[in-house]
């Protein structure tokens, strides 16, 4: 399943070219502030699945192209990250990079940098620095917990989402740094982790202004996805709908305004996500 949020809060299942609105299936209020209904919506899936079901059958759906989509978890409890998780990538960092991502945990983003799949990329007006992009793929936590053995960390995701850890390269804190509003692009929509299955041969792809910029499949991870929570949740409780970034692959390069970036995971989605100068 294909679950969305959209038209400012609303919940969704996308299904083609065609969104579902299942917002009423999930007790979702879409004026709610502040806006957790997805979060609430991925806690009770288990018991929801079969009113969101019923819900898309009824339903008509609308054109994809006639909503706007939002990021689909705008407020959750914390969005950590793993660093340089793609040998390729620790190698062209080296000299940036202390530790490899097996030994260096997580650090964390700003709830506040997430935007969505209809959102520019703001870049902050910081002469003679360099933004980079990295393209990373969002794993969504469906079921909470501390201490998740390796084994079961499959069981406690509920899907996976684009997601771009925008970044200013330089000495200041690396939260700082990645943390400015829009600097964490994440959606068009969450794909459940069933239906995407098996994640080893899914190819995560960044392209700037159509040139391919990153690829590698998630193979390729130094820390896998199931490690990362497995990880994570022997430092910090794991929360429904928390998101991990799975860390970057070779290939980060500079974003300038005026840049049109497109990212795509196979089996999850793909948006296409304009850059502008702060106003
Ligand atoms: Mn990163």
């Amino acid at each position: 399943m294909r679950i969305a949020r959209f038209d400012g809060g609303r919940i969704g299942v996308v299904q083609g070219e065609l969104i579902f609105d299942v917002t009423d299936a999930c007790g979702v209020d879409p004026e709610e502030w502040p806006p957790m209904g997805m979060v609430t919506t991925i806690a009770a899936f288990a018991d929801l699945r079969g009113a969101i079901e019923r819900a898309v059958a009824a339903g008509r759906g609308t054109p994809l192209a006639d909503v706007r989509l939002d990021t689909p978890i705008p407020w959750p409890h914390k969005l950590l990250a793993l660093p340089a998780n793609f040998r390729a990538h620790a190698a062209e960092m080296s000299g940036v990079q202390q530790l490899g991502a097996d030994e260096a945990g997580f650090f964390m983003k700003s709830a506040g940098s997430i935007s969505g799949p209809a959102d520019p990329i703001v870049l902050p007006h910081r002469p003679g620095r360099t933004i980079h992009h990295e393209c990373e793929m969002a794993i969504v936590i469906g079921t909470g917990g501390r201490h998740i053995p390796l084994a079961d960390a499959g069981r406690h995701i509920f899907g996976y989402a684009c997601l771009i850890d925008v970044t200013l390269r330089g000495d200041e804190e690396r939260v700082t740094r990645k943390s400015y509003d829009t600097f964490c692009p994440i959606g068009p929509w969450i794909t459940t982790a069933d239906e995407v299955g098996e994640t080893d041969d899914v190819v995560l792809r960044l392209w700037v202004n159509g040139e391919l910029r990153q690829q590698a499949p998630a193979r390729e991870m130094v820390v896998g996805i199931h490690q990362a929570v497995a990880n994570c949740s022997a430092v910090t409780t794991l929360q429904p709908g928390d998101i991990i970034a799975s860390g970057t692959m070779a290939g980060v390069g500079p974003l300038v305004p005026g840049d049109r970036v497109r990212i795509e995971i196979d089996r999850v989605g793909g948006m296409t996500l304009a850059v502008v100068a702060e106003g």
